[in-house]
């Protein structure tokens, strides 16, 4: 069993610690929190052990009645491999300790790309094996990862050349409360390309990337995509090829599912915990093709998308097994599977 230790129990590491519980080969050894809050109270309750942050933390712990079994240091030594979801860039002042101890880290989106050894997107580096010499990785953030697992498809099957990305970004998390009332669009940044656009291009190096940033009153969001192909394709070919990627699900005309917000209801009619959609969600509907020039509309959710990407790092960092291209992950967390798709009309 590989014993995973997860450093910030917030909107991500809360829903790692639940995906690591559910694989067969690991075990959640711990989590490490700084405030005995109600998110601490539930991790008790979910039978996870406790570890503060720090010792002046475990002294809150004690006051608010939760036991800490310890500090972080104390689960670092107990595990095999820490998952930090600390908030951005808090994990540059673990990182040392994590050093120290010699136990591999799995960083997420908010850190600076240098902090790890590799970014790690499941489509683009899941072949990764723990005896690539390699100890940390941060998984990229959730708009760089639903944009890989679109452009990996399309890039392989028809070659792409460039990509424009129109990110529709939520103004926050839902518990994100400080981050609004929003009544307005942000331009983030106002300048051109945003942070994305450098993380993608460093996962697929010979493709031209531009990405716009704008921020909406919504809690989830969209991503609107469009990229240059190096040959023609049919729209069909391209909804076979976006089809065969697992982590897209292609929402057909007709469905009813005509918004984010329905989205999030059929995820949770569906039984997913938290009404978290994992799979890009792409709007066949909106596919346009004008000869090489391919658009699109996916829907992405930001705390759902990353989880199974941080399995599958875990398993390359520190799994004996052959990757497996995150299929593990897919049948344990019941990832949906890809469906043959309409034939579209004309
Ligand atoms: P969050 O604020 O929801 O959770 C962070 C948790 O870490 C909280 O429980 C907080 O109390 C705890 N924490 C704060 N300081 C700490 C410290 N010094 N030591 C230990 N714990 C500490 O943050 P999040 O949204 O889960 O984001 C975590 C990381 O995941 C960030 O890098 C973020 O960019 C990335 N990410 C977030 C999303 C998203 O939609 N929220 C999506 C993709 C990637």
């Amino acid at each position: 069993m590989i014993r995973v230790a997860i450093n910030g129990y917030g909107t991500i590491g809360k829903r790692v610690a639940d995906a690591v519980t559910r694989q067969p080969d690991m075990t959640v050894a711990g989590i490490a929190k700084r405030t005995p809050n109600c998110e601490a109270k539930i991790a008790c309750e979910r039978r996870y052990c406790l570890y503060a942050a720090s010792e002046d933390d475990r002294a809150a712990f004690d006051q608010a009645n939760l036991e800490a079994n310890g500090t972080i240091d104390d689960l670092l030594i107990k595990s095999d491999v820490i998952v930090d979801t600390t908030p951005d860039g808090v994990a540059q002042q673990y990182r040392d300790r994590y050093k120290d101890v010699g136990i591999p880290v799995v960083y997420q989106g908010g850190e600076d790309a240098d902090i790890a050894d590799a970014s790690f997107t499941t489509c683009v580096n899941g072949d990764i094996t723990s005896d690539a010499d390699i100890d940390s990785l941060r998984v990229v953030s959730c708009n760089t990862t639903g944009m890989a697992h679109a452009l990996t498809p399309l890039d392989e099957q028809f070659g792409v050349s460039k990509l424009h990305a129109t990110l529709v970004r939520r103004g926050g998390d839902p518990a994100q409360i400080d981050r609004g009332p929003l009544d307005c669009i942000i331009p983030d940044p106002v300048t051109i390309p945003s942070h994305h656009a450098a993380d993608l291009a460093a996962l697929f190096p010979d493709i031209d990337v531009t990405t716009v940033g704008l921020k909406v009153p919504t809690t989830v969001m969209h991503v609107r995509l469009t990229i240059m192909l190096n040959q023609t394709p049919t729209k069909h070919a391209i909804q076979e090829a976006l089809n065969g990627q697992s982590r897209i699900n292609l929402v057909e005309n007709g469905d009813g599912l005509t918004s984010t917000a329905s989205l999030k209801e059929q995820a949770l009619d569906m039984g997913r915990l938290r009404g978290d959609r994992w799979e890009n969600c792409l709007w066949t509907g909106s596919i346009y093709l004008d000869d090489l020039t391919l658009s699109f509309v996916q829907a992405i959710h930001q705390e759902g998308n990353v989880v199974p990407e941080n399995i599958d790092a875990i398993r390359a960092l520190v799994s004996d097994t052959a990757p497996d291209g995150g299929t593990t992950t897919e049948e344990v967390l019941g990832i949906t599977e890809a469906v043959e798709p309409e034939t579209p009309q004309g």
